[in-house]
């Protein structure tokens, strides 16, 4: 009999693993479970209701199969009718309907997945061993038991960055937009600032601009800077990494082939070449690299690395342009009443009002992560950013060895393996690990 898997989390990860193990031992499918609340294979990024999210990156790009990217374009050619999609920087389709495409792929499979519609609350390892068996336990106390188990719980809802002195459920606060369910509570009058400035903002600002609003809006983040735009690049070979033991040998390599200029076609082309074997270099780096590269590279790369579709990006000039989109330098420090509206302090101590204050900062943690981290089941990665796992995906017991039997695909990996957050780069996982576990 096949061995049981167990999925925590059910969004893209998770899907992909399942299509990638359809390939490799579709018998293993019977005998899977996957937990997670929502439509499987939609997650945080593309469960939303609302046509103004567009994906990031143009089609090409979004690569459930690594060998065949013309795969979703091919598919969105044949059951899409965006017109709105296409640009000359490529077809950037609605988040939306890359859900529709995830399912219909799921929807090919011979057999129906078993899926718990429970979230997790703990993970406990049966024995010992490193081929244990696992204990999954649900928020209403249900039990069940695998032999591998695979953490794919992405990104968790981000928290306020601030201290917020009013009541948990005031109505002028926005925690989270990535459902895009928050439009029809911002009047089109209404004067809003962001906290953030990253892709979430972009589709905030993408949102507001195709409701019509006429309120002012203000965006404050670090860098006082919004994301820069996608450009028409055509893929290039792979940048030749040189031997890279530190930091510095990094950026010095990086500096070398990319030139001043970011809104240039030619840099986009050489950062993507450059990007190719950067998780190979980063992996070479150790711990103290790996964490140095960050603070003096992290926010840089930040900066660089999320580049914006061009239609949210169109909107965020046109609204600059016309004087009701400002961009601010600055850090969130509280959230305050202030007569009818809300005060919003920066830690320089500038005061902003608005009539509504909207939350587009980064995930928070994982409390599922943090609970297996405290109990001794997972190891943080060298460089302090999520858990420690091999380079095929196993996880790192504290003592650095590897768990036979529990792995992990997602973000929670990019501390130890680098720049994994996109869908292509999840999906490519999701097949290491089904190919490991075949
Ligand atoms: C708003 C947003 C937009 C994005 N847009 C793009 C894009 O355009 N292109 C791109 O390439 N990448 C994009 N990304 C990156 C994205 O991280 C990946 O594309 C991919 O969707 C992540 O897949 P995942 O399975 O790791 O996480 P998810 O798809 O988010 O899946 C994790 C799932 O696990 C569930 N879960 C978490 N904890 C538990 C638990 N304890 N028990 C049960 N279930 C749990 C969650 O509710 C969620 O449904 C975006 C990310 C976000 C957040």
């Amino acid at each position: 009999m096949s061995p049981s898997i167990g999925i925590i989390g059910d969004g893209f990860g998770a899907a992909a693993f399942v299509l990638h193990l359809s390939q490799h031992a579709p018998e293993y499918l019977d005998n899977l479970i996957i937990f997670g609340t929502g439509t499987l294979g939609s997650g945080a990024a593309y469960a939303c209701a609302t046509p103004d999210y567009k994906l990031n990156v143009r089609s090409d790009l979004m690569r459930l199969w690594p060998d065949n990217p013309s795969h979703f374009t091919a598919w969105a050619k044949q059951n899409l009718d965006d017109d709105d999609a296409h640009h000359p920087a490529g077809a950037f389709y609605q988040r939306r309907d890359f859900a529709r495409y995830v399912s219909a792929c799921l929807a090919d499979l011979p057999q129906k997945i078993t899926q718990i519609s429970e979230h997790v609350i703990q993970a406990r390892a049966l024995t010992d061993s490193a081929d244990t068996r696992w204990q999954v336990e649900t928020e209403h106390g249900a039990r069940y038991q695998c032999d591998h188990l695979i953490l794919a719980t992405g990104n968790p809802k981000p928290i306020w960055p601030c201290s917020v002195h009013l009541p948990d459920d005031d109505k002028r606060l926005i925690q989270s937009v990535w459902k895009g369910d928050w439009q029809t509570s911002v009047g089109s009058g209404e004067d809003v600032n962001i906290i953030g400035g990253g892709l979430t903002a972009m589709d905030v600002i993408y949102a507001l601009f195709q409701a019509g609003h006429k309120g002012q809006i203000k965006v404050i983040t670090p860098n006082g800077m919004l994301p820069p735009v996608q450009m028409p690049w055509t893929v290039k070979p792979a940048f030749n990494w040189p031997e890279c033991r530190t930091a510095c040998d990094v950026v010095r390599a990086a500096r070398s082939i990319l030139g001043p200029d970011w809104t240039q076609i030619s840099w986009q082309e050489s950062f993507e070449a450059l990007r190719i074997g950067l998780n190979d270099v980063y992996q070479g780096l150790s711990g103290n690299e790996r964490r140095r590269l960050m603070r003096h590279f992290g926010g840089w790369w930040m900066l660089t690395r999320f580049r914006c579709g061009p239609h949210t990006h169109a909107a965020a000039s046109a609204l600059q342009k016309a004087g009701q989109l400002q961009v601010l330098s600055g850090r969130a420090l509280s959230l305050d009443e202030h007569k009818a509206n809300i005060q919003l302090t920066l830690s320089g101590g500038a005061a902003l009002i608005s009539d509504k204050v909207i939350n587009c900062t980064g995930p928070a943690g994982d409390a599922l992560l943090s609970s297996m981290m405290a109990h001794g089941l997972l190891q943080p990665s060298s460089s302090g950013r999520g858990i420690s796992v091999s380079a095929l995906l196993a996880c790192h017991r504290p003592d650095k060895s590897p768990w036979q039997s529990l792995s992990a695909i997602g973000s929670m990996t990019g501390g130890s393996l680098g720049d994994i957050v996109a869908a292509s780069s999840i999906a490519r996982q999701a097949s290491i690990v089904a190919q490991r576990l075949a």
